[in-house]
């Protein structure tokens, strides 16, 4: 049997996602290539996560030199490639020490547990509560689940994990009050992905930092989405001028690789001592060498210019987009390469006509239409994604001109 005949109803592979009836085998670029031929360009990235695109020749180079070395030694011997990427991210950022995870939820795991044992070092192992947004996702950990506050992903999975208090996304009031004697971290991220591409006001950010300065709690970004030049800068929290004081990290660090890692302030990582946290994969080398070479690229000058460049032609494009489909589409949100549509048709419709154009983007929440290329991507990549997206938006349209049948 072909992978492409393997349907919902014979695969034994939970079924938790309701997956597309494609099956991508190969990619060049932005483009994904599907094992019947069909090309799409790739808008999605997988959920912002190959950030070079595909097959990039310096992270297939680097993935196929290390996979001829060493694979796995553990965390049990030193790493020079993860002691050098480590170095890297911090010399990039607010950053002063590393822990490199295989995902985005274990990164927020680390996360939390440091901004916890911040405080229990320091004697005040009460303060373990963490304030959280509501729209907010954080991952699929009984902790992050409970961290994230979506009911549709705590229910049936016994006793939520105690310790995050969820306040609306832009309440000051209810935010304050939340911040008790108990609390040790507030978290958040700067525009919120599987929420649907909200991002948090400047003001708030700038709030957030005074509130954790004047009660002494931790400051947590969660960039898994927006970090790694998705935004234009390389993390997020630069185009507010706010920096946290511990951040998780994921998704495009790796170009596709899975990885992810936590960044904090030496202070904020006191109290992650000799045998205080540990995983087995997490820093692997084959993961370190990925990085390291998605580091080379982003990292380069006039890289995240370019990136800059690119998004802003992408977003004036969709500005004129939303003028010709009034109908579909009702805003255009993000910042940099990470850009949602907000329909006021349904999207996961607008999600299948723009596959069906030869386009991928990803659904998020609040009825939004995510687009996350590749960085990589040029002035002729814009251009064909629009007129994809136009052609999809133009479907939408007619669909609803239908007069209903059933
Ligand atoms: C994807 C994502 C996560 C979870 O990452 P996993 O690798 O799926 O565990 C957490 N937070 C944010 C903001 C994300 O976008």
């Amino acid at each position: 049997m072909s992978t492409a005949s393997v349907s919902a109803a014979s695969s034994v592979l939970l079924p938790t996602y309701a997956r597309a009836p494609i099956a991508l085998e190969r990619g060049e670029g932005a483009w994904a290539i599907a094992t019947d031929g069909q090309r799409f360009l790739d808008f999605g990235a997988g959920i912002a996560v190959n950030s070079l695109g595909h097959a990039h020749p310096h992270l297939v180079e680097a993935l196929t030199q290390q996979a001829q070395r060493i694979w796995h030694t553990s965390n049990l011997y030193t790493m020079p490639d993860g002691e050098r990427l480590a170095r890297r991210l911090c010399e990039a950022t607010f950053a002063e020490r590393v822990f490199f995870t295989n995902s985005g939820a274990e990164a927020n795991e680390c996360a939390i547990k440091m901004a916890r044992k911040y405080h229990a070092a320091k004697g005040q192992p009460e303060r373990y509560r963490i304030v959280t947004f509501e729209g907010a996702f954080h991952g699929r950990t009984l902790a992050t689940i409970a961290a994230g506050g979506q009911q549709k992903y705590i229910d049936g999975f016994g006793p939520k994990v105690d310790g995050f208090d969820q306040v609306p996304f832009d309440d000051e009031a209810a935010l304050k009050a939340a911040i008790g004697p108990e609390t040790a971290a507030l978290m958040i991220e700067p525009i919120q992905g599987e929420g649907g591409l909200r991002s948090v006001p400047m003001r708030v950010l700038k709030l957030l930092r005074e509130l954790c300065d004047e009660h002494g709690l931790m400051l947590i970004f969660d960039e898994i989405q927006t970090g790694v030049g998705r935004t234009g800068k390389f993390f997020a929290y630069e185009h507010y001028g706010v920096s946290p004081d511990i951040m998780s990290i994921a998704k495009g660090i790796g170009g596709g690789f899975p990885m992810g890692a936590c960044l904090a302030t030496e202070e904020a990582a006191a109290g992650m001592t000799l045998g205080t946290h540990g995983t087995t994969f997490g820093g692997n080398p084959l993961a370190m060498a990925v990085g390291n070479a998605v580091l080379d690229v982003i990292l380069a000058p006039g890289f995240l210019d370019q990136v800059q460049k690119t998004a802003l032609r992408l977003r004036q494009s969709l500005a004129q987009l939303k003028d010709h489909h009034p109908g579909v589409i009702e805003e255009i949100r993000g910042e940099g390469l990470m850009l949602g549509l907000k329909l006021k048709t349904l999207n996961t419709d607008f999600v299948a006509q723009a596959r069906a154009a030869g386009l991928l983007v990803v659904a998020a929440g609040d009825n939004v239409v995510r687009l996350l290329p590749p960085l990589i991507i040029g002035e002729s990549e814009v251009a064909e994604a629009v007129a994809r997206l136009d052609k999809a938006a133009g479907a939408v349209e007619a669909e609803l001109a239908r007069p209903a049948a059933e």
